[in-house]
């Protein structure tokens, strides 16, 4: 069997022609104004520093602009808060994204959901998980949205199905259940208390790796003809599932690089330039 690669930075590099020419509608239209995501980095960590310089090149790339904001390690939640506060009533601002993790002493949960739902174009909110949840309008959770995106796109069959999802952080693996369920698959969510995750696996139709382990999920697990989608990157260019002994019998795959990763920032502007479209177009 030939399986079928979903090639999420291909498909980034060509929405991004799209949303490029949607950024260029968009100025001609209000006197040269963009969207602007405002990118939100608390502390020093490198590999978080280098995520906000690649979601604001993305922004570049497009010709739309971003608007950094750096705190320092020492930040309280109430100076986040107040942050974010400012950027919620800036009606030039159309996105804010909150690098994830903030320094412990700052009460992430309480900032992501003090972003207006309006603005929360990474999909952090508990308001706009709900409501996804519930099938209503809101922006959805960038790296889940992603890989639904890449799904649809490659007119993966999801009604009806069997997905297990193997994760449940707030950022992924449950707003991916949600979003599987959403779209008629039976879903199985799995995590660290899930007993005989073997066996749940080889059941599956879909199976979505976010577990934060390097191919934690063995590739004899996975049964033939499964549809592969793995959320992971680590050092060496692995993810979190052992991908080597399935890609020539599962029925289509994400590589590791090259797979999720560039779908999520391609999601996280594709929903800033949907907001600016609402205030600016
Ligand atoms: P996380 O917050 O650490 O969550 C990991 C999840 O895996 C938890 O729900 C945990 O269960 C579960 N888990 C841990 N050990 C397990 C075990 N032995 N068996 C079954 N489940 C287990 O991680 P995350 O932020 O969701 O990220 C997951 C992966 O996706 C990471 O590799 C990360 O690098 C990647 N990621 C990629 C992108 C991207 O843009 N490509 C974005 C975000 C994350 P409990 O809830 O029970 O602890």
């Amino acid at each position: 069997m030939s399986a079928l690669v979903l090639d999420g930075k291909a498909l980034a590099a060509q929405w991004e022609q799209q949303l490029s020419e949607r950024v260029a509608g968009l100025k001609e239209k209000s006197n040269g104004k963009t969207p602007i995501l405002a990118t939100i980095l608390v502390g020093a960590d490198p590999a978080s520093a280098t995520y906000v310089k690649m979601k604001g090149n993305a922004c570049r790339r497009i010709g739309m602009e971003s608007m950094a904001v750096e705190l320092g390690e020492e930040t309280t939640t109430e100076q986040l808060l107040a942050k974010i506060t400012e950027l919620n009533e800036n009606p030039d601002v159309h996105g804010i994204l909150l690098q994830h993790p903030v320094p412990e002493q700052v009460d992430e949960r309480a900032c992501f959901d003090a972003i207006a739902l309006e603005k929360d174009v990474d999909g952090v909110t508990c308001l706009g998980y709900g409501r996804m949840a519930m099938g209503e309008e809101a922006y959805g959770c960038a790296t889940p949205k992603g890989i639904m995106r890449i799904l649809e796109h490659y007119k993966i069959e999801i009604e009806g199905k069997h997905a297990v999802v193997v994760g449940r952080s707030p950022i992924l693996g449950k707003p991916m259940s949600a979003m599987l369920l959403e779209a008629n698959a039976t879903v199985t969510t799995c995590h660290s208390r899930t007993q005989k995750l073997p066996e749940l696996i080889k059941q599956a139709d879909i199976v979505v790796g976010a577990v934060g382990r390097p191919e934690f999920i063995k590739s004899e697990w996975i049964k033939d003809g499964a549809v592969v989608v793995d959320a992971g990157y680590h050092p060496g260019g692995v993810g979190d599932i052992e991908l080597g002994g399935v890609i020539d019998r599962c029925a289509a795959y994400t590589p590791v690089p090259g797979g999720v990763g560039p779908m999520t920032i391609n999601t996280l502007i594709f929903q800033s330039v949907a907001s600016g479209e609402k205030s600016l177009g």
